[in-house]
């Protein structure tokens, strides 16, 4: 494409981004610039191997393709928290774990436009499931879904799997179009073992289209506005900083980035902005505020009889849904094997509250506004979600006290108060909400359900920090799905 101007210009190539410029660039009258701050590779050849193996999470310490920040779960338990950097985003460097939100989850978008009804021909655009067939799944779509078969089970996902059925949990074989919440295989974005991320899937096929293009190392600063319009963005690249003028910027930068680049323009809350040395050019109070993510226990055994490390084998093949509010999780590996360079860690068995109801926020530093974030979670703030944690615990060690885990695991030191679950806190890193969708910008909502921000013309959001509450189920298909959607819309 030439020229540094476009009609399009997509902030961040990362699950969003990726699917947004493959589908906006298919009118050639349209031209599409996709800006990443990470790597911008130019041939699937050209993705580390590391990124592609199901079997590794690619997040360790100096890993290129993540950025990190600290994340204050509690006042007390601070964990870093990764995000992806370069095209594919988190999805390129996540579990692989692929299963739609509910029709619950979408009902609080609060939108005709969001209903599960509404989003089931996108959830079906963007995949070919390789395992079932009919009308609520895709053939033909970019992103092959998969699950692993009860013959290739890792000995823990399967003693897991009857356990779970053993103690009177529904199976569910398809997460994906399931009648009940249960105990089924997870549905994984790969094939042949090769985690396939959105930019792999929609954009390297496409491209060489001439009003395409695609530029990595290049980080947004801030999105220019002329009065209440969005007319490019400011960037920087190998230490040079330009302006590229645009017809309309969509900020696919994430549940962090979104809010980070919306703030560091003068648009979110004005007090906060004019604290951290920013002209407040348009408020909107919602911005970075009300997050809310899945806060996950990690309730640690050791193998009876020694290593069981098999690798190539995804992350999870199996997962536990309990109803909306819990998802237990039988990693197949501890994360020594899973992260390179971890520091010596037991296998898990990871306790997800899926619906929590703590809100957390991200403000600027006001010592270095461009500088890294702050991310308070606020987990657990609340008894409604400490008495979650409780008994997720509880339904996590009656499993492991089940025969068929009983044989291969055993719980290390877990005790069932307060204390010993807060200093077990994770984060599942499904941050979503921070720029959540609604349509009022007084309550709090920073987009309409189209997308566009309010209140400013040719200024639009569209990744994971819109979606109004995290999912009840990880976040990534539903992203694609998003994606897919907005393209049509905006
Ligand atoms: C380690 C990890 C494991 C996870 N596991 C799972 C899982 O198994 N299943 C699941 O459902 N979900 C999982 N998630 C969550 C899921 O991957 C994310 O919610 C999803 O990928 C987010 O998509 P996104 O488009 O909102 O943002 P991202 O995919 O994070 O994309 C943001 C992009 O914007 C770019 N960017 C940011 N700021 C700028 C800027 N200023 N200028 C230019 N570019 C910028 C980044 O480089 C990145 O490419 C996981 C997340 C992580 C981090």
């Amino acid at each position: 494409m030439a020229g540094s101007s476009a009609d399009v210009v997509i902030v961040g190539g990362g699950s969003c981004g990726a699917v947004l410029a493959a589908r906006l660039s298919t009118d050639p009258d349209r031209r599409v610039l996709l800006l990443d701050a990470g790597d911008g590779y130019v041939a699937a050849e050209g993705i580390p191997p590391r990124l592609l193996d199901l079997g590794v999470l690619p997040v360790g310490e100096g890993e290129p393709a993540t950025w990190r920040y600290d994340g204050h779960l509690t006042d007390a338990r601070r964990v870093p928290v990764m995000r992806g950097f370069g095209l594919g985003g988190s999805g390129a460097v996540n579990g692989g774990y692929f299963v739609r939100a509910t029709r619950a989850d979408l009902a609080a978008w609060d939108s005709d436009l969001w209903t599960y009804d509404a989003a089931l021909p996108y959830f079906c655009r963007s995949e070919t499931d390789l395992d079932h067939r009919g009308p609520r799944h895709g053939d033909s779509g970019p992103i092959p879904v998969h699950r692993d078969p009860p013959d290739r089970r890792h000995p823990i996902s399967a003693a897991f799997h009857d356990a779970a059925l053993d103690a009177g949990f529904p199976a569910e074989p398809d997460k994906n179009d399931s009648a009940a919440a249960g105990i089924g295989p997870v549905p994984l974005n790969a094939r042949d073992g090769v985690r396939v991320n959105t930019a792999l899937a929609y954009l390297l096929p496409v491209r060489s289209r001439h009003n395409l293009e695609i530029r990595g190392h290049t980080r947004v600063l801030r999105v220019l506005l002329d009065g209440d319009r969005a007319v490019g963005v400011q960037v920087e690249r190998a230490g040079t900083v330009e302006t590229i003028p645009a017809g309309t910027v969509v900020l696919c930068s994430g549940g962090v980035g979104s809010p980070l680049l919306l703030m560091r323009s003068g648009i979110g809350p004005a007090d906060e902005l004019r604290g951290v040395g920013i002209a407040p050019l348009h408020e909107l109070s919602g911005v970075g505020r009300g997050f809310s993510d899945h806060p996950e226990i990690a309730v640690p055994y050791r193998y009876r009889d020694g290593a069981m490390h098999r690798p190539g084998t995804p992350v999870l093949q199996v997962c536990l849904n309990v109803g909306d509010e819990y998802e237990l999780r039988p990693y197949t590996a501890s994360f020594t094997d899973l992260v390179a360079g971890s520091p010596a860690m037991p296998p898990q068995l990871g306790v997800a509250l899926m619906n929590p109801a703590s809100r957390g926020e991200i403000t600027l530093d006001p010592a270095d506004p461009q500088g890294l974030p702050r991310v308070r979670y606020r987990y657990l703030e609340l008894e409604t979600d400490r008495r979650s944690a409780r008994h997720g615990l509880d339904l996590a060690l009656d499993l492991l006290a089940a025969p068929q885990l009983r044989a291969l695991a055993q719980p290390l030191d877990v005790d069932r108060t307060d204390d010993w679950i807060s200093a077990h806190l994770g984060t599942s890193q499904h941050l979503s909400g921070s720029c959540r969708m609604g349509p009022d910008p007084d309550a709090g909502a920073v987009v309409d359900e189209r997308c566009r921000v309010h209140g400013l013309e040719g200024l639009a959001v569209v990744d994971t920090s819109v979606i109004p509450r995290v999912p009840s189920r990880g976040p990534h298909a539903t992203a694609v799905m998003l994606a897919e959607r907005a393209a049509e819309l905006l």
